[in-house]
C-alpha cells in the first residue's frame, strides 16, 4: 500500500478471483467456465470488419444487442441494463440501492464479492446464515425490510430456492430492491424472470460468462423496472458509458442467435454433473444437490485444503475456501466428459495414497 491511498480503503479486502493460469497446463475446474468454445458463428461475428471498426467508440446504450435480449426475453427494450460482466452489474448495485439507511442483506456462504461490495462502500450489511445443509431459507429474507441479493442457484452450493419462494421475498420487501443473481440459472433451474415484469423492485441478473461461453468477453446484464434500470444506468453513465466493446457486442448477438447451441452444451454438462456426482458417491464422498455448472463436495478422507493441494499436484484445478464453515469441502466446476473422468481418475489415486 502507498502512503497515498484513501484511508477509507486502508482496510479493505479486495475479492481474490480463482487462480487463472496463464500455461493452461491445468484441467480447469475452478471459475466455473464453460468447457466448449463460443458457437462457430460468435467467431464468424467478430470479424475483421468489425475488428476494423475499433477506432470507433461502440454504441453506449448498446441498442442491438439490448434488442437482441429484449426479443429473447419478450421484455421491453428499456426493462435492459448492460455490464461489463455481471460482476460490474453488483457493483452498480450495491453503488446505487444501498446506503447507511439501505442496509443489504445476503446469505453468509454466498458469492464472496457481496461482503466486498458492501464493505467499499461502508455499508451495513447482514450475512444471513444458512440452515442445514447449507440450504437457504426464504423465511429468513421476508419482511426484512433490506436490500437483498441472492445468488440462485447460490454459489459455491449450487443449491436453488423456487421462483414461488423467491416472488414471496420480493413481495415482502416492496420497499427495497431484492437482486436475483441467475449466474448459473441455465443448468437445469428455472429463472425467476418472469416475474421481472411484475414487481418494481425486482432485478434480475445473468451472465454471458458460464451457459454462454463468453467468460472472456465480460458480459452480464440485468432485467427489472424501467426506474431500476434507469438508476443502473446513472451508475454506469458516472463510471464508463462505453462498458462494453465492439467485440464483445458483436459476439454476444451471435450468441442469442445461436440459442440452441448453448442449451445442447448445458444438456451435456447436467449429463456430466449427474455422472460426476454418482461416481463420487461411490467413494464415498458427500455432495450437495447442484443446480449449477459445478458441484459442492466433501472429501471423506481429507480436510478440503489437503483435497485442493492433492490435486492440484496431479494437474486439477478446482476451488477451496479456508472459511471455517466450508472449510471441508471444495467446489468442482463441472467440464466435458474427458475432463471429469480424468478428474475422477486422479481422485482414486489420492485416495489410493492415503490408505
Ligand atoms: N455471480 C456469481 C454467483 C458468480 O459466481 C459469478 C462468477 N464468479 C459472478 C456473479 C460474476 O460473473 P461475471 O462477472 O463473469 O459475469
Amino acid at each position: 500500500m502507498s502512503r497515498f491511498l484513501s484511508q477509507r480503503f486502508a482496510d479493505l479486502e479486495a475479492y481474490v478471483p480463482g487462480e487463472q493460469p496463464q500455461d493452461m497446463q491445468y484441467i480447469k475446474l475452478n471459475t466455473n467456465e464453460s468447457p466448449f468454445p463460443p458457437a462457430p458463428a460468435v467467431l464468424e461475428a467478430v470479424n475483421a470488419a468489425e475488428i476494423n471498426r475499433l477506432n470507433l467508440y461502440p454504441d453506449p446504450e448498446g441498442r442491438a444487442l439490448r434488442q437482441k435480449l429484449a426479443e429473447h426475453y419478450n421484455v421491453g427494450i428499456d426493462h435492459i441494463f448492460l455490464a461489463n460482466g455481471s460482476d460490474e452489474l453488483l457493483n452498480f448495485f450495491f453503488m446505487a440501492f444501498c446506503d447507511q439507511t439501505r442496509p443489504v442483506a445476503f446469505p453468509a456462504v454466498s458469492y464472496g464479492f457481496y461482503p466486498v461490495y458492501a464493505c467499499l462502500y461502508r455499508l451495513p450489511y447482514d450475512e444471513i446464515p444458512l440452515r442445514e445443509d447449507f440450504r437457504l431459507e426464504p423465511l429468513d429474507y421476508c419482511g426484512i425490510g433490506k436490500n437483498i441479493v441472492i445468488a440462485n442457484p447460490n454459489a459455491p452450493t449450487g443449491r436453488i430456492i423456487g421462483v414461488d419462494d423467491i416472488e414471496k421475498i420480493v413481495c415482502s420487501n416492496p420497499d427495497h430492491v431484492v437482486m436475483i443473481d441467475e449466474a448459473y440459472i441455465d443448468f437445469g433451474g428455472e429463472s425467476c424472470l418472469p416475474l421481472a415484469g411484475k414487481y418494481e423492485n425486482l432485478l434480475v441478473c445473468q451472465t454471458f460468462s458460464k451457459f454462454r461461453s463468453l467468460a472472456g468477453g465480460r458480459l452480464g446484464f440485468a432485467i427489472g423496472s424501467p426506474g431500476l434500470i434507469e438508476d443502473l444506468d446513472k451508475m454506469k453513465y458516472s463510471t464508463n458509458s462505453y462498458n462494453i466493446n465492439r467485440l464483445t457486442m458483436a459476439a454476444a448477438i451471435a450468441t442469442i442467435e445461436n440459442h440452441e447451441y448453448y442449451v445442447n452444451n448445458s444438456r451435456k454438462i447436467q449429463e456430466n454433473r449427474a455422472y460426476t456426482v454418482a461416481e463420487l458417491n461411490k467413494l464415498g464422498f458427500e455432495t450437495l444437490p447442484s443446480m449449477a455448472n459445478f458441484i459442492f463436495t466433501c472429501c471423506p478422507r481429507m480436510e478440503g485444503g489437503a483435497f485442493y493441494r492433492a490435486l492440484k499436484a496431479k494437474g486439477i484445478l478446482v476451488r477451496h475456501w479456508e472459511k471455517a464453515a466450508i472449510a471441508d469441502w471444495c467446489r468442482v466446476t463441472i467440464g466435458s466428459r474427458e475432463q471429469m473422468d480424468l478428474f475422477l481418475k486422479k481422485v482414486r489415486e489420492i485416495l489410493k495414497e492415503v490408505d
